[in-house]
């Protein structure tokens, strides 16, 4: 935790959990990303964070956007980024809102399949499309799933059909699925990239760009590579598939910028056991899977947790939310060391929810305010 985080929790009087955005960390992991990969742009994934004053502080930075809808452009664009610095990254898209975002002057578009490039040449007539990817996700702590991305032996025909009805077919797109801890994924993703690049050049059209996507993992519990060990990793990657004729390319961090910038305070509510003879204990929260930690589905993101207990003994807590959906519980099959002497109205501190917090966060299940926001 930040001293600023920590100051700023000293005199917050209000009740209910919040996370807490420190800009200066952002603001390094930034600088981090740009000296990793100095020859790559950097398209924060808005989706991770949306809070104004990160988009503001990001487009001042040099920053350009990955958007998933049309709010996420206008948002981008009210944060002060020009349209050149925009790609709606979303392979799902109304062709509606391809329309809107090109008369917002966007002029990048994912697609993953001709139904949306024929879309996207209606609709944005011109603009440039990347092809995204499947990608197997292997080593990521959050993988996606098949819902993005074609097979690569189809992604050729995809960019030769956009390149036909009179699109710029740019290039490629994949993500190696986010909270990505092996530094060497992108390898085999980006060598079958270069041989859809080799297909598309015998078919008559040449691509110039390869979006690297998102994976930057945050640090929750273990350690994770540094920015640095990635952009060594997929610069070696780049050289050895593609040569000395390397694409432009571009990165789409969202956990990895905002994932560590944030703190989640929240608050004990109650602590019981199922029966007398139950050695395991129950600790709920004011926060659960329904107030912003929507990621501990599965238990696949296992967030630090800290109080103003830690160093007295631990023992073994189930950890869950205060919604009455009984799906609301955080952490039961790998419970959570706690300490024995927490209390009931103990303050607990969630750290790494910068990223994935907030916009999860339901509207009003259970009459439960969303997820207040602070970024200081
Ligand atoms: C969500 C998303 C990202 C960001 O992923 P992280 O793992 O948070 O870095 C990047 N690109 C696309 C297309 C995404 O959908």
């Amino acid at each position: 935790m930040t001293d600023r985080i920590r100051e700023f929790l000293r005199n917050r009087r209000e009740d209910g959990p919040c996370v807490v955005v420190d800009l200066d960390v952002v603001r390094s992991n930034y600088a981090a990303f740009a000296r990793a990969l100095p020859d790559t742009r950097v398209f924060y994934a808005v989706k991770a964070n949306p809070a104004p004053e990160v988009l503001s502080l990001l487009a001042q930075l040099g920053s350009c956007f990955d958007c998933a809808s049309v709010p996420e452009i206008q948002m981008a664009l009210a944060a002060g980024a020009t349209a050149d610095r925009i790609s709606y990254g979303n392979t799902i898209k109304k062709e509606r809102d391809i329309e809107r975002s090109y008369h917002l002057g966007v002029r990048l578009f994912a697609v993953d399949a001709k139904e949306e490039v024929e879309k996207v040449a209606r609709a944005a007539p011109g603009a440039k499309v990347f092809c995204r990817i499947l990608c197997d996700g292997a080593g990521a702590e959050w993988p996606l799933s098949r819902k993005f991305g074609c097979d690569p032996s189809m992604a050729a025909d995809v960019l030769e059909h956009a390149h036909r009805l009179g699109l710029v077919a740019y290039g490629v797109s994949f993500h190696v699925g986010s909270q990505q801890k092996n530094v060497d994924a992108w390898d085999a993703a980006l060598s079958v990239t270069s041989a859809i690049f080799r297909d598309c050049a015998e078919r008559g059209f040449s691509l110039s760009f390869v979006n690297l996507g998102g994976g930057f993992p945050a640090r929750y519990l273990e350690d994770v590579p540094a920015a640095e060990a990635y952009g060594a990793a997929i610069f070696r990657a780049l050289s050895r598939h593609f040569g000395n004729t390397i694409p432009e390319t571009i990165i789409e961090p969202g956990r990895g910028l905002v994932g560590a910038a944030g703190m989640i305070e929240a608050e004990v509510v109650l602590i019981s056991h199922k029966s007398e003879d139950d050695a395991v204990r129950w600790v709920y929260l004011d926060i659960g899977k329904f107030g912003g930690l929507a990621e501990t589905m599965e238990e696949a993101i296992r967030y630090p947790i800290r109080t103003a207990r830690d160093g007295d003994a631990l023992v073994p807590c189930v950890l869950a939310g205060p919604t009455c959906d009984s799906a609301d519980v955080m952490y039961e099959k790998n419970p959570v060391m706690l300490p024995v002497s927490l209390a009931i109205g103990d303050k607990v501190l969630i750290e790494a929810t910068g990223a994935y917090t907030t916009t999860y966060s339901t509207v009003a299940f259970n009459g439960f305010s969303p997820l207040r926001s602070y970024v200081i």
